[in-house]
């Protein structure tokens, strides 16, 4: 049989379908039982993936066996509800139902005519979005990886419009002998900013760093004098305390400078689905770019990021891309405003949980993600653990002992345990272990499991 023969074959009697679907059921099944982070046997299975690269076409079957057999233990089971780590989203099934649907069609969202219906989705999901958001009418989308690349986005139309407007086309005329430009980053900043202010070229030692407070949000006061060439970088939802910065101010002295702010908000702009948290978000609307994921917050699968800019003719511009062959349209062009050209349909699987969601659906996932993360912060408190963050959304910083290798032995405990998984962090010249609640599925019992782990770790590493 020929090699196309062969998967002519696949496609048609659809068993290898069949087969991956029986495994996903399997790992869905398996995931809440098992540890939350892959046993030591799990790791040590890994080798069996090492091998020569194979000389002839193998066996479809026996390829998706060993994925199963061998892959699925040494993922993190962080679709189940006792993942603490980063600020990594749950999934709606929802969208994991839109995924394997839209896996089939496997489209490329770079034109219209690639495909209409990536396109429309886009358009809606932008309108949604700003609607949830609060933004300008004018504010345009960009579906892209994720925030890291959202930023890129939002930083490469700030510097475009900023160079501009002192007459400098900065695509033409590039980086050499352009006006300076005043980058004005908050001491907290994500290191996903710090990269993109290397990546385009500002430079890290030309940041102006802004202080913060003790939850990490910039002192106003601290705030140089702004003018036309500043870019200021503001973030909504620290990634360790989860604070916000106070927006109305800042883009107001911006706006009148002429600045632009950006707002990193990856997790954190999604308080504004929320009534009871979008008091955090006041102010948003002031700013010119917002960057934001869908797979965090929202428990869109991977990978989701979102870039918003008010500036679209500035966003377009400066993600611009040319070919002959490119077939421009009426309708909406998604490569118009992303880096990538070639790139999958995400905004689909977006449009699906907000669909299915619905503004009550936001609010209830969102406010429901705040309650668990106070009710950690409680629990562990009440039992002698010191939250060093004020809890005011989805994240817990928690010191475990006075003394830093105390608190690293701990964590170090709870990670072993497999009951629950936390990362650390330094926060305040201390070291602390970080809680992001950031899936649907973690209920009240999986927040109370994971303290029980907080406890008998302490009992463990300390003897407490
Ligand atoms: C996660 C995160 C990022 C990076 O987002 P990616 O989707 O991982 O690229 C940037 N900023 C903040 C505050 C984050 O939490």
């Amino acid at each position: 049989m020929t090699l196309r023969d062969k998967m002519h074959q696949e496609l048609q009697l659809k068993t290898l379908f069949d087969q991956a679907k029986g495994y996903a059921y399997d790992y869905a099944e398996a995931a809440e039982q098992r540890n939350v982070f892959p046993s030591t046997q799990a790791i040590t299975d890994l080798e069996r993936f090492v091998e020569v690269l194979p000389t002839q076409s193998g066996d479809a079957s026996t390829i998706l066996h060993q994925l199963h057999e061998y892959g699925s233990p040494a993922s993190v089971a962080q679709t189940g509800g006792r993942y603490f780590g980063f600020v990594n989203g749950g999934i709606l099934p929802i969208t994991l139902a839109t995924k394997w649907l839209t896996d089939f069609w496997d489209q490329n969202a770079a034109l219209y005519v690639m495909s209409p219906i990536s396109a429309r989705l886009e358009e809606i999901c932008e309108g949604w979005l700003k609607e949830i958001f609060g933004l300008p009418d004018e504010t345009a989308a960009s579906f892209v990886s994720g925030t890291s690349t959202a930023i890129v986005c939002g930083l490469a139309a700030a510097r475009y419009r900023l160079l501009l407007n002192q007459g400098w086309d900065f695509n033409r005329q590039g980086h050499n002998g352009a006006p300076p430009l005043r980058i004005l980053a908050q001491r907290e900043t994500h290191s996903a900013v710090v990269k993109a202010i290397a990546l385009l070229g500002f430079g890290l030692d030309n940041i102006e760093w802004v202080d913060c407070d003790a939850q990490g949000r910039i002192i106003p006061e601290k705030l140089p004098e702004l003018d036309s060439t500043c870019i200021v970088l503001l973030q909504a939802g620290n990634v360790n305390s989860g604070a916000f910065d106070p927006f109305e101010v800042i883009c107001r002295r911006a706006n009148a400078a002429g600045a632009w702010v950006h707002i990193d908000g990856a997790f954190g702009l999604w308080a504004a689905g929320s009534e009871r948290l979008k008091h955090l978000t006041g102010g948003i609307q002031g700013a010119h770019s917002w960057s934001v994921d869908g797979h965090k917050t929202l428990n869109t699968p991977y990978d989701s990021g979102i870039s918003l800019c008010r500036d679209r003719e500035a966003l377009v511009a400066a993600l611009q891309a040319s070919g002959a062959y490119i077939m421009y349209s009426e309708n909406r062009d998604g490569m118009l405003y992303t880096p990538e050209m070639s790139r999958r349909a995400r905004a689909v699987e977006l449009w699906a949980a907000l669909k299915y969601l619905g503004r009550e659906g936001i609010d209830e996932l969102i406010y429901g993600l705040h309650q668990r993360a106070r009710q950690f912060a409680e629990e562990l408190s009440a039992a002698g653990f010191d939250i060093v963050n004020e809890v005011v959304f989805n994240q817990v910083v928690v010191s475990a002992s006075e003394q830093d290798a105390e608190t690293q032995l701990i964590l170090e405990e709870i990670q072993a345990s497999g009951e629950c998984w936390v990362g650390g962090s330094v926060w305040q010249g201390r070291k602390v272990i970080r809680i992001s609640v950031c899936s649907w599925v973690t209920s009240a019992e999986d927040v109370s499991r994971s303290v029980a782990a907080f406890l008998a770790a302490r009992h463990q590493a300390c003897g407490k």
